[in-house]
């Protein structure tokens, strides 16, 4: 049997997460992260078993931190590293699953740009740098919108004037398919139930949130947009509000197009509902000490997620299970439990128990007896990116 490692990185402006994944090993033999990449501050952490180093690497820029990750990948994968597997946030309509890195991939993630101008310039200088840096081996890009382009057209059309989507591509594209896609084939597996034969509604609860409607392996539906901002509360991200508030705002407060955007995208969601903080475990203790604005935000947090999932089942045939993951999903019984309570008409009942029990990395059913399924299934990106590039290796 043969025994393959992949190194995975993720790339963002200022940031490169890494991990290596070996194909039948449930840990990473190597993950870290480089940070505040192009500044004096930059600093690179990364954790081989259980020991942890850091090195401060004053002024590198990503090809730096890069050159330093790849020895450090190849000395753990033992000398044999056999391919690399890029996270990309937008393939626009380009692509519909990983691609092996080629002009025409580069090319595509190049016309994506002007979707996502914060990720895929970030993303393409991870994937230039490490081309350059180990051309032998072959590079992979994963996107997060592929797996939503299974979408029927009127799941992603907004109502506005059809040119904007034929000539601008002003559609809804979805974000954090790996993850939809990883849940929903782990929650199969550990039902019994056939990939393509089940239907799922899953919850990515994280920093960024969203839903997803799976049908047979199969995107039917999310909550994200044209970008991550449409759908639910996040931790700084507002969600959906109406679109009539930019004009509101630019009206009455003079605010311009700058300010509103930041204002929706990094003062909003949890952080801005509670004036506490972006993460849910400040919110609920605050919330249980008895503070209005903690308690308010859990409150919308859950009803918003109740509201989309409720939506999301429009496109399902039949549920086989309710799927929470990412950090909050993955951790957060009370946020569960307060969800499940707002879907009366979905007749769930948690075994409070076995709610309790599934946090920290535990996964499994937390339905009370005769209640439809509800599954804690942790996520895995890296994991899935892995998959995604060993499957492209062996075509
Ligand atoms: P990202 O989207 O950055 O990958 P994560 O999936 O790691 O984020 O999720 C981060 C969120 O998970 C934060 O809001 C954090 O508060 C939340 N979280 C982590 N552990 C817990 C916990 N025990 N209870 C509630 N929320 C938690």
């Amino acid at each position: 049997m043969s025994d393959r490692n992949i190194l995975v990185i993720n790339c963002g402006s200022s940031s490169i997460k890494f991990a290596l994944v070996h194909e039948y090993e449930p840990t990473f033999r190597l993950q870290g992260l480089a940070e505040r990449l192009g500044s004096p501050e930059a600093v690179l952490q990364w954790q081989v078993g259980p020991e942890k180093q850091i090195k401060d690497m004053p002024g590198a820029d990503h090809q730096a931190a890069l050159s330093f990750i790849l020895p450090l990948a190849q000395k753990a994968a033992g000398g044999h590293l056999d391919g690399i597997g890029h996270r990309v946030v937008h393939g626009g309509e380009h692509f519909t699953s990983a691609g092996i890195v080629n002009d025409e991939v580069l090319e595509g993630i190049r016309a994506s740009a002007q979707l996502a101008p914060l990720h895929n310039p970030a993303n393409l200088i991870g994937i230039e740098a490490a081309i350059e840096l180990f051309p032998g081996l072959p590079q992979v890009a994963v996107f997060d919108t592929a797996f939503h382009q299974s979408m029927p057209d009127y799941a992603y059309h907004y109502a506005v004037p059809e040119f904007l989507y034929k000539e601008h591509g002003v559609r809804r594209y979805g974000f954090h398919g790996t993850s939809h896609r990883y849940v929903s084939k782990r929650a199969a597996e550990m039902t019994g139930l056939p990939v393509e034969d089940s239907c799922w509604l899953s919850a990515h609860l994280g920093n960024g949130s969203s839903t997803c409607a799976i049908v047979n392996g199969e995107s039917r539906d999310t909550s994200m947009g044209m970008t991550p901002l449409e759908g639910l509360v996040m931790g700084t991200r507002s969600g959906d509000v109406d679109p009539n508030l930019h004009s509101y705002l630019a009206s009455t407060l003079g605010w311009s197009l700058d300010q509103i955007d930041n204002m929706l995208n990094r003062d909003s969601g949890l952080k801005g509902l509670s004036g506490l903080s972006n993460d849910m475990r400040t919110i609920y203790e605050a919330k249980k000490a008895g503070h209005q604005g903690a308690t308010l935000a859990f409150n919308v947090f859950c009803y918003r997620l109740a509201k989309s999932l409720a939506g999301m089942a429009c496109a399902l045939p039949r549920l086989d299970g309710l799927i929470f993951t990412g950090g909050i999903g993955e951790n957060s019984a009370a946020v569960r439990a307060q969800t499940v309570e707002f879907l009366k008409l979905f007749n769930i009942k948690l075994d409070a128990e076995a709610n309790a029990r599934c946090v920290c990395g535990v996964a499994g059913e937390i339905q009370a007896a005769g209640s439809p399924r509800v599954m804690v299934v942790p996520t895995n990106e890296e994991r899935q990116i892995a998959l995604d590039t060993l499957a492209l290796l062996d075509d």
